[in-house]
């Protein structure tokens, strides 16, 4: 039998000049995190209009940092995760390397 994949819920992000950001969460109903190497948020928009649905909560619904301890087959496994600002970049906070 096959286990279900757990989704994660963004329960926080600081990134408020992001276009799906109200009152420090996001908004768009998923999110895509990372490339191969950085746990960057691929979401991203930077943009002076307000996109999204308030009434949603983001989920994460890929994410492509095999090398975080929470990824299993491309998913992100963590029961929820926060996204802030990182050298400047918006990045996944509860990213752990394995
Ligand atoms: S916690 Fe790890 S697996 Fe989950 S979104 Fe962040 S970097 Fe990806």
């Amino acid at each position: 039998m096959e286990t279900e994949m757990e989704v994660a819920l963004v329960q926080k992000c600081d990134v408020t000049d992001c276009a799906y950001n109200i009152d420090r969460a996001c908004h768009t109903p998923a999110i895509t995190i990372g490339d191969e190497t950085q746990p960057r948020c691929d979401t991203f928009c930077n943009s002076a209009s307000h996109g999204g649905d308030p009434q949603l909560t983001a989920t994460v619904g890929a994410c492509k940092v095999e090398k975080c301890t929470y990824n299993k087959s491309l998913e992100c496994q963590a029961s929820d995760i926060s996204v802030g600002y990182k050298s400047d970049e918006p990045m996944c906070m509860t990213f752990k390397a394995r």
